[in-house]
């Protein structure tokens, strides 16, 4: 080969690596890997995936207001740790601030290709704003959002891993009721019942391979029991998203024991969620192995929370950081990992078979 010769091969091998580069640590549509993000938005929720085939879904967009703060916080998650440019869906698992906050601000930067939600009542009895908020939802969604029902699938491209998107409870209503007894239905005291959209949050149930992950928005107490009760549909998962931001009118141990998760997520503020009840079921639980917070609850003392190493962001609103915790579930989907932020320490687990 001359010089001439030479010098193109390298030129062009150059210039291939280059375009293929990606930021370190970042899922795309070449590694298989599927990312989840918990964005911090201080006791809200927002949680973003990636697919292996690099498309995006982010279900609850946090509180509005308080200066953009988790409005910024998710489009910097999305575009400069996750690099994209739009988001494929949008979900609202219910009608509380503190989940669809963002949804509007968002679609008003970015384009949101499909919107999912439970229905877009005309009144929340719990907010008399809400037909207010509604409309702004409405129009960024062009009246195009569609209806979750228990049973329906989020659509998600799959690779030569399976991944499935499932709807598993929704405006109150449950999967049907099969498969294995529940042990745990005696643990069940039921709660006043909810009259708060709560009690209608679509909960979905994500399965990559073997792999599952289960996240209920706020879904409160009778709701959760009614869904495993006498029979375990969901079965046992490897990640769990604390419900409702660790609150104690969620959790209920009936259902938290009974999917038996070995690693939770727990979406919790300074000062909301992270209730020592909800501690108290998550300890029970067989199979955990490790425990994750966004944050430490201030008003708590350490003994009532996670250890410190398993907690995002320690300080309290106004100096927080807005630190996010990130799931990668591998090619296979047989293992995964969970860290802190984009340097925090690596916790390798393996997915039940
Ligand atoms: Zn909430």
């Amino acid at each position: 080969m001359n010089l001439l010769a030479r010098s193109l091969v390298f030129g062009l091998a150059f210039v291939a690596l280059s375009l293929g580069r990606i930021p370190a640590g970042m899922a795309d549509e070449k590694d298989g890997r599927l990312d989840i993000y918990f964005i911090d938005v201080e006791g809200g929720a927002a949680t973003l995936f990636i697919t292996p085939a690099g498309e995006s879904l982010l279900i609850d967009s946090g509180y509005p207001d308080n200066g953009g703060r988790d409005l910024n916080r998710i489009l910097k998650v999305l575009r400069d740790v996750a690099g994209r440019k739009h988001l494929d869906h949008a979900s609202v698992s219910h009608w509380h601030l503190d989940h669809y906050g963002n949804h509007a601000a968002l679609a008003s930067q970015i384009t949101i290709n499909n919107f999912w939600d439970r229905g877009v009542p005309e009144k929340l009895s719990e907010d008399p704003s809400f037909p207010e908020r509604a409309a702004k939802y409405r129009a960024a969604s062009q009246n195009k959002s569609k209806t979750l029902k228990v049973g329906d699938k989020i659509p998600l491209k799959s690779g030569t891993t399976p991944l499935e998107l499932k709807t598993v409870t929704a405006s109150g209503e449950v999967l049907p009721n099969s498969g294995e007894n529940n042990p745990f239905v005696g643990e069940n005291k039921p709660q006043p019942d909810d009259p708060t959209d709560n009690a209608q949050s679509v909960s979905l149930l994500l399965s990559f391979g073997k792999f599952r992950f289960l996240t209920c928005g706020d879904l409160t107490w009778n709701v959760e029991a009614k869904l495993v009760t006498p029979k375990n549909p969901i079965g046992k998962v490897d990640l769990f998203m604390v419900t409702h931001h660790g609150l104690n009118v969620s959790n209920n141990p009936t259902l938290v024991r009974a999917i038996d998760p070995r690693v939770t997520v727990m979406c919790n503020g300074p000062e909301k969620g992270g209730n020592p009840e909800t501690l108290q079921t998550l300890r029970q639980v067989k199979s955990l192995q490790a425990q994750f917070q966004l944050h430490r609850n201030v008003k708590l003392p350490d003994s009532e929370q996670t250890p410190a190493e398993f907690i995002a962001n320690s300080s309290d609103t106004p100096d927080c950081k807005g630190v996010y915790v990130k799931a990668t579930i591998a090619a296979d989907g047989k293992s995964y990992t969970v860290q802190i932020g984009p340097d925090g320490k690596v916790h390798k687990f393996e997915t039940r078979s």
